[in-house]
This record gives C-alpha cells, sequence and structure tokens, in this order.
C-alpha cells in the first residue's frame, strides 16, 4: 500500500480530521468543537468533518449545511461516510451503536476505503489538504492503528461523562478483582475496584451491561476494546472542568497524562461568542446542531408560566421507554400537580401501537391538557435557560446533566444506559444536585420525587446546583481551568505540538 506519510513540517498548515460516533451528542458536542478550534484560530487551523450520510441527510434538513458553511467560513468542509445501516429507514438506535462502530471499524481497516482516504487528507478549504491530527470519538478502538499508521497524532472526544469512562476504564480491573460478573445479586452491594469512588458506586450505578455480564456480547466487547486502547492517543479532550470532576480526573491520569478539559464545553463556545461580539465580530450565538426538527413554541409556552414553576421532562436522542412506563409516568406528573414540559420523541416508546388506546385516565388527560405541553423535540439548551424551567426529569446523558448543571437546574434522574447509570449517582449522592429514580420507577415514586425536587426541598437542591453553575462559569472564563485548557489544546494542534504516535516511519 502506499505508505501515506504527512511528515507534519512547518509547510503543512495545521488540518484536523473530526470525526464522532455519528449520533446527535457527540455530533453536537463535536460540532461545537469545530467551532471553536475554527473561530479561536482564526481559520489558521483547517477543519474536515466526518459525518455518516444519515446523520449528514437530517442536519441538512434541520440545520441547513450552508448556514454552517457561511458561519464556520472556508477553512470547515464536511465529508461522509456510509455507517453500514443500508436505507434511512432502518432503526439507528442506541442497540445499533456497536455495528455502526464496528463497521466503521472495518471500513477504516480497508486500505482502499474512503475512510482512511479522508483520514489523511480531508477536504477543508483548499482541498486534499495533508491532515495533521485526528480528534475521534473515545469508542472508536480503531483509531490508535489508523494514526500511526499515517502518522499523525490522535486526540480522543470522550462525550460520555469522565465519571462513567471511568468505571469503563476500571472493567478490566473489576474482573481481575472478582466484581465483575456480580459475585451476588444485591445490586446495592459497593464495587470496590473503581478508585475514587469506593464509598458510593453500587452495582446498580454501573453501566446496565454489567447486570447480565456476557463476555462476548458486542455491545461489552466494544467497551472492553475502549478501555485496551485509550492510552494509546496522545490526548483526551474530556467535556467536564475540575470542580466538578477533578478527584476523578486526577485517577484518571495515568490513562491520559495528556488531558484536555474544557467543558462545559457549549458554555465555553457561548463564552466565546460572547467576548467576540463584543470585540465587534457580526456572528450570532446560538446556532442549532440539531439533526431533529425543534419545536420552538415551547418557548412561548414557558413565557406565560410562572418563574421555576415547569418542570421539563426528557430522555435525550437514543433512549426508549415501554407502553407501561410511559402510562406510569404520565400518572405520576399530572398527580404530582406541577405544570411540565415534555418532550417525547417520534418512536420513544418501543411497544405502543395507538397513543389513544393507552390506559390514561380521564382525569388525567384533563390535568395535562391544564398543566402541560407535550412536543416532539426542542431547542434544550434555551429551554433549561429558561426562568419558568425549576426541575429537569431526565434519562442523565452527560450533554443534558451538563446542560442543567450550567442553567441551574435540579435533576430527577432516570438513567437508561451506558454512563448514565454512573452520571445519575454523581448527582445525587455526590454533587447532592437531584434525585436518582433508577430501578424504582412508578406513578407514586414520580410524583413524590417530583413534588419533592420542586417542592419540599427545592431550595437545598437549587442551591448546590446554582453553586455548581457559578463554578462552571469560571472555568470557561478568561483564566479558568476550561478557558485554559481549550487554548492549550488549540496551540497544540496549531504548533504541531502533539507526539507522532511511536511507530510512525
Ligand atoms: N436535545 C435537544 N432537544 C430535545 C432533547 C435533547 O436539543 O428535545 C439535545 C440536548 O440538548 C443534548 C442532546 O440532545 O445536547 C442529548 O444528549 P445527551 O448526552 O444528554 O443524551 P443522548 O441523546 O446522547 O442519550
Amino acid at each position: 500500500m502506499e505508505k501515506l506519510l504527512n511528515n507534519i513540517s512547518n509547510e503543512v498548515t495545521p488540518h484536523v480530521v473530526i470525526f464522532p460516533l455519528p449520533i446527535q451528542g457527540p455530533v453536537n458536542c463535536m460540532l461545537k468543537l469545530a467551532e471553536l478550534i475554527l473561530s479561536l484560530s482564526r481559520g489558521t487551523i483547517s477543519v474536515t468533518f466526518i459525518n455518516s450520510e444519515f446523520i449528514q441527510h437530517l442536519l441538512d434538513l434541520h440545520s441547513p449545511a450552508p448556514a454552517r458553511l457561511s458561519r464556520f467560513g472556508p477553512s470547515f468542509g464536511f465529508e461522509t461516510v456510509s455507517d453500514g445501516l443500508g436505507p434511512y429507514e432502518n432503526p439507528r438506535g442506541g442497540q445499533q451503536l456497536a455495528n455502526i462502530t464496528n463497521y466503521l471499524g472495518d471500513q477504516a481497516q480497508a486500505t482502499v476505503s474512503r475512510l482512511r482516504e479522508l483520514l489523511v487528507y480531508g477536504s477543508a478549504g483548499p482541498r486534499r489538504k495533508p491532515v495533521t491530527c485526528i480528534i475521534a470519538d473515545g469508542f472508536f478502538w480503531f483509531m490508535p492503528d489508523v494514526a500511526k499508521e499515517i502518522g499523525v497524532p490522535l486526540v480522543y472526544f470522550e462525550t460520555v461523562s469522565p465519571c462513567g469512562l471511568w468505571t469503563y476504564l476500571c472493567l478490566p480491573k473489576m474482573l481481575q478483582a472478582g466484581d465483575l460478573p456480580f459475585p451476588g445479586d444485591d445490586l446495592d452491594a459497593l464495587v470496590t475496584s473503581v478508585p475514587g469512588m469506593e464509598t458510593y458506586l453500587r452495582r446498580r450505578d454501573l453501566a446496565s451491561f454489567c447486570r447480565d455480564y456476557d463476555p462476548n456480547d458486542q455491545v461489552i466487547q466494544l467497551f472492553l476494546k475502549e478501555a485496551q486502547y485509550y492510552s494509546s492517543a496522545q490526548g483526551h479532550i474530556l467535556n467536564t472542568f475540575d470542580d466538578l470532576e477533578g478527584e476523578l480526573l486526577s485517577h484518571m491520569r495515568p490513562f491520559s497524562p495528556n488531558m484536555y478539559t474544557v467543558g462545559p464545553l457549549h458554555l465555553n463556545l457561548m463564552t466565546r461568542l460572547e467576548q467576540k461580539q463584543s470585540d465587534n465580530v457580526d456572528s450570532p450565538l446560538s446556532f442549532s446542531n440539531n439533526i431533529w426538527q425543534e419545536d420552538r413554541s415551547c418557548l412561548t409556552w414557558l413565557d406565560a408560566q410562572p418563574s421555576k414553576s415547569v418542570l421539563f421532562v426528557s430522555i435525550g436522542s437514543l433512549a426508549f421507554m415501554t407502553k407501561d412506563q410511559l402510562v406510569e409516568f404520565w400518572h405520576g406528573l399530572v398527580n404530582s400537580g406541577m405544570r411540565f414540559l415534555w418532550v417525547r420523541r417520534p418512536n420513544s416508546v418501543i411497544d405502543i401501537v395507538d397513543e389513544d388506546q393507552l390506559d390514561i385516565s380521564d382525569e388525567v388527560l384533563a390535568g395535562t391538557k391544564e398543566r402541560a405541553l407535550i412536543v416532539s423535540w426542542v431547542p434544550q439548551e434555551a429551554v433549561l435557560k429558561h426562568r419558568a424551567i425549576g426541575g429537569f426529569l431526565t434519562h442523565s446523558g452527560w450533554n443534558s446533566t451538563l446542560e442543567s448543571i450550567v442553567e441551574g437546574v435540579p435533576m430527577i434522574c432516570w438513567p437508561f444506559f451506558v454512563d448514565q447509570q454512573v452520571n445519575s449517582r454523581l448527582v445525587s449522592e455526590v454533587w447532592k444536585m437531584g434525585l436518582d429514580m433508577k430501578d424504582n420507577c412508578n406513578r407514586v415514586v414520580i410524583e413524590t420525587m417530583v413534588k419533592d425536587l420542586m417542592g419540599a426541598r427545592k431550595e437545598e437542591f437549587l442551591k448546590k446546583v446554582d453553586c455548581m453553575a457559578k463554578l462552571a462559569a469560571q472555568a470557561v472564563g478568561p483564566g479558568g481551568s476550561s478557558y485554559n485548557q481549550l487554548n492549550r489544546l488549540i496551540d497544540d494542534i496549531k504548533f504541531k505540538r502533539l507526539a507522532i504516535p511511536s511507530n510512525a516511519h
């Protein structure tokens, strides 16, 4: 095979390829990172962004490429690859993540594949400029080999929570210590082989795949590979800040000596754009990276509600519930007597045939009409920022968790999978910003927790989350930890300071 070495010399202009896992959360985060790199380097770093054809199709529908290209400038370009899942009608939920990742891995290994070609040349700006750095999703276990072969540094971007990631990195340790598979059926027993979490991490707080641990399961294989390849990257971008997870980060440092903690990334971007605006640079602050159509009418509805009176309910882009869970949620929410704004994504209830046939009483329907709004997808950051929002019933996805913290909104957590089980434990037990509803969800529990969060214990949670919101703002402000780390990342890319993987010739 043709040796495709970049030989990163000073004459080669910096060009980074950004390659997210093709789902809403990582694509959104990495587009924000792309915007930050382009904006802060004033276009001196080129960026090629690789999307799956499916994601690009949705993004073009709801957040058109021409608008983004004119915002991001001539140093930015999109490229697409197949995700291997066939026609757009085929399911592309959380269950397909392993298939997508393995398919992309196979592509990367194939010498003549388009993916490999893109990783060498990208296409941003003047076409086919050699790539000098790859930023890829931490799930992409195949990337260190590719980066080594083409002789460019690899930086993993972990869009999951560092606390969740840390439990994945400790999977081999847990297996060795006999904590996995679980030696008994007490899910409340503490897991003691994850340093820094010994006092609060229970078996039930680990990713749900740990419960029926099967070493041959495709998903578990993926997480074990992540743990195996994690340290092979030349850097790691983490969406967190020191005041939130500093102690855990210190345990992670031996696995990733070159860590860039740049979070909360969306706040970092917003703050930098605000600064730019005050420098008289014309650029609207908010720009949607949503792959679904946003219903902005909810903001008008929120305008008519009293301050901190509305519970926002959303389970993100991948989680789903059963028909029975939907009925429990609905009753619990209405019975709490609180106002609520509920995002019900199409296809987020798996076994539903017709909503009219659900067992929902007239009383509950009347309560919904009186106090609630149900929509299919919202501009979530704007919703959480709205003064009417007083709480968030969330699936504890990491982006949602950070967005809630930044806006000082306490949470009720109903975690679904991967890092969400860990995140919800930290929200409730360590950061004390809300309540954890995992494994314990019915209409009575929902009603009680909503009343607690929005009523009886409101001040207690608000105090904690407000305090963390202030620390988040400091972290991304001038001189703050995330502000400095982002500058360092951009300088390292710009001045090609990242190490080249060792066996490049
Ligand atoms: N989101 C949104 N509108 C919605 C629901 C979610 O914009 O109606 C966004 C939300 O702001 C977040 C992302 O979708 O940035 C969800 O990411 P998260 O990590 O919380 O969960 P995931 O969808 O990856 O499970």
